[in-house]
């Protein structure tokens, strides 16, 4: 049922975008916003998410803002690689609750992974220190 549904405008990453729940951006344009995970999996998770959509997941989301949107995604991938030397990236997004989602804001992850440091499972990290989130948020920034 999740993977269709009516576009819930009170789920967290909408409050975000309204201003009315606090981020720890990373950067922000006409078109997306890009800001630290607070339960990262890795150090460094960052998420990004659409503006001016009501798309809970890739699905409904319109096509001709595919490219803007994944052109950040990778600006921002590129950006985490630069900041914080990772050995890796794993970019992704979920569709629907049997699939891991849990936010129904069209969203993506995108994950540094580090040799011989072991990934924290998806919903099963820790709540990060907000300083150390936003020192990596400032590197990350200052990588773009
Ligand atoms: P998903 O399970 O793909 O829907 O991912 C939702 C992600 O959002 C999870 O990795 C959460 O840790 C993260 N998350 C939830 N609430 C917040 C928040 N207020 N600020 C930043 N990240 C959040």
């Amino acid at each position: 049922m999740s993977l269709e549904g009516t576009y819930d405008s009170a789920n967290i990453f909408a409050k975000i975008l309204r201003g009315e729940a606090p981020c720890i951006k990373v950067f922000e344009d006409d078109d997306v916003l890009a800001f630290m995970d607070i339960f990262p999996q890795s150090q460094g998770h960052c998420l990004l998410i659409p503006k001016n959509v009501t798309s809970r997941n890739l699905t409904d989301f319109p096509t001709e803002k595919i490219g803007v949107c994944f052109t950040a995604v990778q600006k921002l991938t590129r950006a985490v690689i630069k900041a914080l030397s990772c050995d890796g990236v794993i970019v992704t997004q979920f569709n629907g609750a049997p699939a891991g989602q849990t936010v129904f804001h069209l969203h993506v992850h995108v994950i540094p992974r580090y040799a011989n440091l072991p990934l924290q499972p998806h919903h099963g990290g820790k709540p990060a220190d907000a300083a150390v989130l936003r020192e990596q948020a400032a590197r990350i920034a200052a990588a773009l």
